[in-house]
Formats: C-alpha cells, structure tokens, sequence
C-alpha cells in the first residue's frame, strides 16, 4: 500500500462510497465494497486500528457471558448475536488463517452445582455454533483441570469446564483487511480526518474536506454515499452531518495489564472465569509470549484517551490472584493498554443509566440519516465486523441503486491465499538462515507474506538482525510495514506492526533509536525530524507507563 499513490487517488477520482474510520468496522465495509466492485475509498484520521480495534482482548467469540445474560432475561436478539458471533468464528477461522486461531479456555468451578451450570451452557453453546463448532466442550475433574491449567490455585477447585474459541491479533487482522481491501481496488490512507461535508441542493452528502495530519494539507473527496464508522466518535459526524441528531453512542473502558510468559505456569488452556463476584468477566490468556490479564468494564467518556491506571491494574491483578497458586504481582507488569468500548444506546428514547454498560447489549445498527443519507454503523464487536459490514453495504447499494451481492464470506485476507497448515514448517525449513523461533513468529504475523520479509532478508543480510533480545521482531519488519503497510509515524510502527508497545514497555524504550533509523531511511526524514518522532514517542511511551502509575522505567519489568 502506497500513501501517495492512494492520496493521488482520493484527491482525483469519484467514488461510490466513501468510509470514514480504519478500524474493524470500517475497514471490514471498505473491503465488502471494493470486493462488490464500489469504487471505494478508506480514510483514517489517525492510523488503522489505533482506536478501539487495537486494544479488545483478541477474541473471536460468540460471548459466553451473553448466552448467560440471554437466557436469564430471555432475550432472543442477544441469543441470535451469540448464534451470528459463532458463525463469524468459524468464517474468520477460514479467511486469516494465520491470524485467528482455536484457543482452549477453562472455566472453573467451586461446587458441583457450578460445574453442572456450566456445562449445560457450554453444551449450549457448541449446539448453537451447530456444525461451526471448534471442538465440543468437556467437563473436566479437578486433576484434568490442574493438568491443563497448572498455575490454578487446587485448594477449593472441584472441577472445570473447558471450550473452545478463537483468539487472534486484532491489528494484523485489521491491517490485512485494509490491505485486502486495497488489493481489490479500494483507495485508502491513514492520518487523513473528515471535518467537513458539503451537500448537494437535496441535502444528500456529496463530499468530505478531509485534512492530512502528516502535512496539513487540505482536500475534498467526492463520493455519492458517506459511511461513517468512527466507533465511539460516531456522534461527532451524525452531527457534522446534521446538527440536531439525538447522540447514540455510549462508551464502557476495558483495560488489560500484560506479564512475561513465565509469570503463569503454562499449560494448554486460558482462563476465563464468566462472573466475577462483582459481575465481571475476567480472562488470563496466553497471546504471543505473554499474558493478557482483564479486563475492566467501567463508563468512560466516548472522547477519551484510554490509559491503564494503577486501580485497574490493582483490580486485574487481585482478581486473577483469586485463582492463581502462585499469585503475580505488579511488579512482574511488562506492559498493559485500555480502549473504549463502543456501545450504542438501545434505542433513540432511552438513555441509560452511567453504571450500566456491562450490561449492554453489544449488539450493532446500520442507521441512514434520513435528509443527509448519511450511512451510519454504530456499537457491535470485532468478531461481528464481516457481518457488520455486509448490512452496511446492502444499505449503500439500495441507496446506490445497485444490489450487488456480498462476497467476504469466502474471500481469504492478505497472507492466507493458499495459507496451509503446512506452510510453517516448509518455510522454517526453507529459510534455514532464520533462527526457528523467528520464522514461526514472521508465519504467525504475516502468513504467506512471510516470503517476502524472507526477500528482503535476502536482499540485505542485515535485516535478518533481531530488534530486541527475549522478542522474535526483526530489522525487515519495519523496512516491510513502511514499504508495503503504509506506516508512518513511530507508533504506527512500535504500537500496532510490531506489538512491543503493548506488551513490552521497557523493550519499546530501548528499541527506538534502531527502530527511528530505519524509518528515517524509508521515509526519507531529515535528522531533525527523526529526532522529533523519536522524542515525541518516547514522551508517549513515558505517558503510558506514567498513567499505569510505573514512572520509572526501572520499575517495569522487561519480559
Ligand atoms: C477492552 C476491550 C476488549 C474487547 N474485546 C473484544 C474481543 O475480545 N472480541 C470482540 O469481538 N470484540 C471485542 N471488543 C470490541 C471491539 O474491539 C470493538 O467493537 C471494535 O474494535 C470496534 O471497531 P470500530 O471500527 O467500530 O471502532 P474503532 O476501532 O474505534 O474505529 C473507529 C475509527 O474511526 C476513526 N475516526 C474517528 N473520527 C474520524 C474522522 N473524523 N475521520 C477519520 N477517521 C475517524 C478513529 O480514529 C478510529 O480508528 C473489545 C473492546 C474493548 C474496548
């Protein structure tokens, strides 16, 4: 993906639609669109995923905790969401394999009654998943139990119930949608914000001035429907749009901290408990070396920044301690990230009550301005956005007057074209110069693309170089998310290409000079301004770790 090229394009053609947000939302509409054959652009005022896309808890599933909530208040809507979120489960597990993968969870239980409870729910839930189920759901003893999940605390455990859902990384799966949507024809650029539409005489939306956030260049896109997929930000473009709009979104905070892999004793399961005794889901799940302990689930402002802070992490880490032998302690903390939940309000007269946004539905709604047209997706979750998008652009083509049928469901993302279980070890093999543990790690990231990181390290031995001891990231990745993943600035690269910002605080610090001469050398920055990236992500970095209430890098642990 080229930024110019693309910013050419957006500057210069007409489009069908036009998609405002590159989260999962929007990125999962602009690749539904171009793959219908729309002529289709994707703008981001920041980068892909920087949002709410980038900070879930990397879970591909139908929501345990709703099949619950369904039941108790019978509520069908939220037994058919759990129904169409298992459904997806099993498209994602088929179009990124690379990406999304089976995750086995164990969820305790303290007497025989809660064994039993859990058991006919999760039996419930393969029966709803039907012939999409991963593997069926097992009632195992408390030795079973231990067996597979070592670190639990045995002293009051009776039993467990294990399942299956699927765990992924929620930037790569962006950034391969974003790219699967270019690849199909689709224009589409980061750092580029809506501020402004302009209308025809009917009222009907016709363009955006959008700015660019690198330059401060100012332009107009032109495209005949507008969809706006800004996430909890929705209200501010329903606005821009029409200014007398009752504002639908609401947003709940969910924060994770993240320690070393050797902090929980591995076994072959996560963890997820549905109900903690304040009525919060709690999970320890194994995700690329590391644990990711959460998550909070409190009313926050919908235009806030999120930060992990020192009581959510206090809460995280005394709650986990509940089921661990061997409790874990701040102090073992590498790193940890927060993000808003985009809720939307149930419908247009109520308005709910600030402590209440667990208990929302996280359910989604395609609304059409009615004077304006324009097109807006609110609320949902990750594991719905193929869905999501589907509805989004069948109410495009009627409004186009152009019913052209959704293709995702069968379209495999960048990386997984002819991906097969095999591809991993015939890689390792082939590119022998590659330590193992590195070559399993470029699969896992980019899939079939992995041979073109294997290029480059071809072309320039150097950039076989790892990044940082103790984590598999090499030199290429940058060179290749630059030239082929339109990165652009240090966080675009050390936040979501490369994960070190998320899970690895003291790591990211130390990477920053490599990692800003690379950059300099493919984006052709001058000194000063690498200087200026540099110093501007580091003050970021010392943000993050000062809000998690860790101010001096000594006091996080490196994994
Ligand atoms: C803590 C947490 C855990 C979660 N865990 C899971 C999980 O395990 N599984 C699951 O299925 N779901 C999960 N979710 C929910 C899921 O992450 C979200 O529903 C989903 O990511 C929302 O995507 P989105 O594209 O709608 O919003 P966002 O990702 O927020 O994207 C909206 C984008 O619009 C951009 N934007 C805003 N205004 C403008 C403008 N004027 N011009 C251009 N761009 C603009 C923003 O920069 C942003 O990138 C979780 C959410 C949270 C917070």
């Amino acid at each position: 993906m080229n930024r110019n090229a693309s910013l050419h394009r957006l500057r210069s053609e007409d489009f069908d639609i036009c998609i405002i947000g590159g989260g999962a939302t929007g990125a999962g509409c602009a690749l539904d669109a171009a793959t219908r054959g729309f002529r289709t652009a994707l703008i981001e005022q920041d980068d892909f995923a920087a949002a709410t896309s980038g900070t879930s808890t990397k879970l591909v599933h139908g929501g345990v905790r709703y099949l619950e909530q369904a039941f108790k208040n019978f509520d069908h809507r939220q037994l058919s969401l759990v129904r169409k979120a298992l459904h997806e489960r099993r498209t994602l597990l088929q179009i990124a394999p690379h990406l999304v993968h089976p995750l086995a969870l164990l969820t305790p239980c303290f007497d025989l009654f809660e064994g039993l409870y859990y058991t006919i729910g999760l039996k419930l839930y393969d029966l709803l998943a039907g012939s999409r189920r991963i593997k069926p759901s097992e009632w195992l003893s408390k030795e079973e139990t231990l067996n597979r999940f070592p670190a639990f605390d045995g002293h009051r455990l009776h039993s467990a119930v294990l399942y299956y859902d699927g765990q992924f990384d929620d930037v790569r799966l962006n950034l391969a949608l974003v790219q699967t949507a270019a690849a199909h024809g689709a224009a589409v650029a980061n750092h580029l914000r809506a501020e402004q539409f302009d209308a025809a005489p009917n009222g009907q939306l016709n363009a955006v001035t959008v700015r660019d956030r690198l330059t401060g260049e100012v332009f107009v896109i032109r495209a005949k429907v507008f969809i706006n997929a800004t996430g909890t930000n929705a209200d501010t473009l329903r606005r821009v749009a029409q200014a007398n709009q009752r504002p639908r979104m609401q947003a709940s905070k969910g924060a994770h901290v993240v320690l070393p892999a050797n902090a929980i004793a591995q076994g072959e399961a996560a963890l997820l408990v549905p109900k903690t005794k304040d009525g919060r889901v709690l999970f320890a799940i194994p995700w690329r070396g590391h644990w990711l302990i959460g998550t909070t689930d409190t009313p926050a402002d919908p235009y806030e920044t999120p930060y992990l802070q020192p009581d959510e992490a206090d809460y995280l880490l005394e709650h986990v301690n509940k089921f661990l032998k061997e409790p874990v302690t701040l102090g073992q903390v590498t790193g940890g990230f927060a993000g808003l939940r985009p809720l939307l309000q149930p419908d247009q007269n109520a308005t709910l009550q600030k402590t209440e946004t667990r208990n929302v539905v996280r359910d989604h709604e395609v609304e059409v301005d009615p004077q304006s047209k324009l097109v807006s997706i609110m609320g949902g979750k990750w594991t719905t956005y193929r869905l999501m998008a589907e509805e989004t652009i069948d109410t495009c083509g009627q409004l186009l007057g152009q019913a052209l049928p959704c293709r995702t469901e069968t379209i495999p993302l960048i990386g997984s074209e002819a991906f097969t279980e095999s591809f991993g070890n015939t890689f390792t093999r082939k590119e022998s110069n590659l330590p193992g543990k590195v070559a399993a790690h470029l699969v896992d990231t980019y899939g079939v693309r992995a041979e073109a990181l294997a290029t480059l390290c071809a072309a320039e031995p150097e950039l076989t170089e790892g990044l940082v001891d103790a984590h598999p990231f090499i030199r290429a990745e940058v060179v290749y998310a630059v030239r082929e993943e339109m990165a652009q600035t240090m966080p675009d690269m050390l936040l979501r290409r490369i994960r070190l910002g998320l899970v690895d605080w003291l790591a990211t610090l130390e990477v920053l000079p490599v990692v800003a001469d690379l950059m300099a050398r493919e984006l052709g920055w001058t000194a000063a301004e690498k200087q200026q990236e540099e110093s501007r992500f580091r003050a970021h970095m010392e943000e993050v770790i000062g809000q998690a209430g860790l101010s001096a890098p000594t006091e996080i642990n490196k994994a």
